[in-house]
């Protein structure tokens, strides 16, 4: 796979702060952004950054600066951003499950918020009437995304108002003469099918009638970036012309000029990121030969939770003879990265690079077996510097109370 931080930059990266190391590139997550922008300046569109995937205050002020929003999907995320700078008019609050209270707050910020359950819904409408236009996030019962614990739009999904409770959401609005800007969809992650999006619309296009102040249609996130070789990302080009030529042929879409959100987490930081590694032993078995590096499921989940395949660049020994490997985590537990992978030889001491970390790496890293978590590094303008230091003694014992 083609990494647009040589491999050189990365060692000596990971010599000057250590391993292992979350290593981001900051230019790259521009260049998907106006992927992003070109693409669809042909409609009127609006990004918000999904930042669950990576928070780091330094990638959320990045973010903010080529220009796009943010979209959050817990109150503290909502801190984050407006700590970042971001002006409350470029914060989106999609929550799932969460206190009334947290509506309140994200009301109080003056955020955009989706409200995501009829019972939310409801106290919404109590409390603020029409005097705070909102969004609600339908469930449109839609299969969609790379696998079953990344989908979010389907029957059994606990994400969104289902479609077949209009009659319910109507109900509330009319009560409280709610009102309702905006309608979310978000189906899923990894699509990398744009029929899935016009799909999603088609849905939407049922609600718009019973809705007359919307102003907004939001699509969520989801475009699919390519993690194993010879993968293809979202065209995106073709994708906004899909969607122009969906509203453009709808009756009543069409002659209405809505705005259309987006709310990319992987696409604008997946491939930024690189977990930097160190080989600490290589075991030579009868069923596959081990390469355990100084990291694991503690800082990176998704290969164990979701069957995520990650890439791995010996960075090392490039040119190195190809040999199966399995590469596993120095964590008490089962954490493999690869199993039986064609590698360029390992040898202990050397660097691997995990690839397509930034999204939901860093951020779903914890403290399991008392490990620490990794330092993170932004380069920029290929100077690289640390934007988070390495966990310490003091962070596993900070919160704990010591009773005599
Ligand atoms: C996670 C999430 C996203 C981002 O998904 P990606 O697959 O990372 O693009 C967008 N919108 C909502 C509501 C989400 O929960």
């Amino acid at each position: 796979m083609p990494a647009h931080l040589s491999n050189e930059q990365l060692i000596q990266t990971a010599k000057e702060f250590g391993t292992p190391l979350y290593v981001y590139h900051a230019e790259k997550i521009k260049e998907q952004y106006q992927k992003l922008t070109n693409g669809f300046s042909i409609l009127n569109t609006k990004f918000f950054y999904a930042s669950k995937a990576l928070t780091n205050i330094n990638i959320l002020r990045y973010i903010k600066e080529i220009g796009c929003n943010v979209d959050c999907s817990s109150i503290n995320e909502v801190r984050l951003a407006l700590h970042a700078g971001f002006e409350p008019q470029s914060i989106l609050y999609t929550s799932n499950g969460i206190a009334f209270s947290e509506i309140e707050e994200a009301v109080t910020a003056g955020v955009h918020i989706n409200i995501d359950s009829l019972s939310n819904l409801e106290k919404f409408g109590k409390k603020y009437g029409h005097s705070y236009p909102v969004g609600i996030r339908i469930r449109p019962n839609i299969m969609a995304g790379g696998n079953l614990k990344i989908s979010t739009g389907h029957e059994g999904s606990k994400f969104g108002i289902p479609v077949e409770q209009l009659n319910k959401i109507e109900e509330i609005v009319k009560a409280n003469n709610i009102f309702i800007r905006t309608l979310h969809i978000h189906t899923g992650s990894d699509i990398k099918d744009a029929d899935v999006f016009v799909k999603g619309i088609e849905v939407l296009f049922e609600l718009i009638p019973h809705f007359p102040e919307l102003e907004v249609i939001d699509l969520g996130g989801g475009f699919k970036v390519p993690y194993i070789p010879g993968e293809k990302e979202t065209d995106i080009n073709l994708l906004a012309q899909k969607i122009k030529e969906t509203f453009d042929n709808h009756p009543i879409a069409g002659g209405k000029k809505f705005q259309l959100w987006f709310e990319p987490g992987k696409f604008l930081v997946s491939e930024c990121g690189y977990l930097v590694a160190q080989v600490t032993v290589l075991k030579e078995t009868a069923g596959a030969i081990f390469a355990a590096v100084d990291s694991g499921l503690n800082h990176l989940i998704r290969p164990m939770m979701y069957d995520a395949y990650h890439h791995i660049n010996n960075i090392s020994n490039p040119t190195g003879k190809l040999k199966s490997f399995t590469v596993t985590g120095n964590i008490c537990e089962t954490d493999t990265f690869a199993a039986n992978r064609e590698l360029t030889e390992i040898r202990e001491g050397d660097y691997l690079a995990f690839l397509n970390a930034g999204a939901y790496g860093f951020e779903m890293a914890s403290n399991y077996n008392s490990r620490f978590k990794p330092a993170e590094v932004l380069i920029r303008d290929s100077k690289a510097k640390l934007i988070r230091r390495r966990d310490d003694m003091n962070d596993l014992l900070k919160n704990q109370i010591e009773l005599g």
